[in-house]
């Protein structure tokens, strides 16, 4: 690993990084303590890259690639793990639970079929880390040199990347008619180590736990209404949560001001052009259900650092990365737009097809297991051996 990491510095290009959000942060450290020497510029303060109030579904796929960092144990006592995923389909009057007992062999020995994990304290260790690395040099609200003329350019500034605008790398999009409201919320009824996905004709409403009885929830529906309800008294919008959550669930207070975002596919041409680059957000981004967002561009992380330790000219490593991501990218927004499409309604055509599919998932263990592989280790590892 030594030998291996001094070989990278010698012979790898410095590394631009643009962008210190989750993804761009990650890449930078896991860039750092693999050797390489790395450049990480934000318009943001650190405060201001810590500030955002949300809560990220983490998947095994991000569990090992956290643990292969030395990030997963500093990060426990914020983890909170789910051990159930409890699956509703309001139309059909359909459930499945997903247990730890559906995940595969190597996953069952972790504390979890996933991992609810808050923005800030993520951020703050990702900060610290950073700092602490001697490869990476940060330039956070300041202005950054420019890249030298054989540097890798990593994009990793969000779903709006100025730079793959600059690149003149086009995009494909889809705006979803649904939008999507956050909110922590204090709920009474449902179990502080399991997760809820409730597929309602609006749009998924998933519930996540946050420890304590507290929880987020990622609630869609058509985006008038997620503003609408945006601005609501808070006793008014406990109101009308409590109307659609199920039988026994009860929510007691709301714990931030909720907010609306709107949801979109989007899928960048190409992941690479010349020497730079498009990682994250940048790249790609889908609608939330199933909270695979931050894991599918933390497996861009993964397969960033995989190419740079192919080798190569900057170009060759960034072509080698741009083809390597595709499929998987594409496979999660393809499931994640047909689960939305198929189950955001009450199409008659559809509901027996929807009863069908829940009820082969509950009386099939099988099924359940290759579905939440697809979900915690993404659809590229389903057919092959996982790493310890
Ligand atoms: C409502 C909502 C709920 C979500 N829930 C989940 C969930 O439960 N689980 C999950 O996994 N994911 C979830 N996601 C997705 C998740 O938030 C994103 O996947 C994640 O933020 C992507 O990180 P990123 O670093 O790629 O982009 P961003 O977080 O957008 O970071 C981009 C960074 O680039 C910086 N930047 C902008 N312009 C420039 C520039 N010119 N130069 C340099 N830097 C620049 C920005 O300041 C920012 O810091 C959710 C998203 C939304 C909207």
């Amino acid at each position: 690993m030594v030998g291996q990491t001094h070989r990278m510095a010698q012979s790898r290009p410095e590394i631009h990084v643009m962008g210190a959000g989750p993804t761009g942060a990650l890449t930078a450290l896991a860039l750092g303590l693999h050797g390489q020497s790395v450049i990480l510029f934000d318009p943001l303060t650190a405060s201001e890259l810590q500030s955002r109030s949300r809560a990220y579904a983490i998947t095994h796929s991000s569990r090992r690639l956290l643990s292969s960092l030395g990030l997963w144990n500093d990060l426990r006592d914020t983890l909170v793990p789910f051990r159930d995923l409890d699956l509703r389909d309001d139309a059909t009057n359909s459930r499945v639970l997903f247990g730890q007992d559906d995940l595969a062999s190597t996953n069952q020995t972790h504390d979890g079929i996933g991992w609810i994990l808050d923005h800030r304290p993520l951020m703050s260790l990702l900060l610290a880390r950073l700092k602490g690395n001697g490869n990476v040099a940060m330039y956070l609200a300041q202005p950054c040199p420019d890249p030298s003329a054989d540097s890798l350019i990593v994009a990793a500034d969000g779903p709006r990347s100025p730079t793959r605008e600059a690149w003149g790398i086009a995009h494909w999009g889809i705006r979803y008619r649904q939008g999507c409201l956050t909110a922590k919320v204090a709920l009474r009824g449902l179990a502080h180590d399991r997760a809820c996905e409730l597929f309602r004709p609006e749009g998924p409403l998933a519930v996540l736990p946050l420890g304590q009885g507290n929880f987020q929830v990622v609630w869609s529906a058509p985006w008038q209404r997620c503003e609408q309800r945006s601005t609501l008294q808070h006793s008014a919008f406990l109101d009308q949560l409590a109307a659609i959550l199920p039988q026994g669930i009860e929510p007691d207070r709301l714990l931030d001001q909720p907010r609306a975002f709107p949801q979109q596919w989007l899928l960048a041409r190409r992941f690479h052009r010349g020497r730079g680059v498009l990682i994250g957000e940048a790249a790609h981004r889908c609608h939330p259900v199933g909270g695979q967002g931050l894991n599918l561009c933390w497996r861009d992380v993964d397969g960033l650092l995989r190419a740079v330790e192919q080798g190569g000219s900057a170009a060759t490593i960034a072509r080698n990365y741009g083809i390597s991501r595709w499929l998987d990218v594409l496979q999660v927004g393809l499931a994640t737009d047909l689960l939305v499409r198929v189950f955001s309604n009450r199409q008659p055509l559809l509901l027996p097809l929807r009863r069908l599919a829940l009820l082969l998932l509950k009386q099939f263990s099988g099924l359940r297991r290759l579905s939440l592989r697809a979900m915690s280790d993404g659809p590229m590892q389903v057919w092959q051996a996982l790493p310890n």
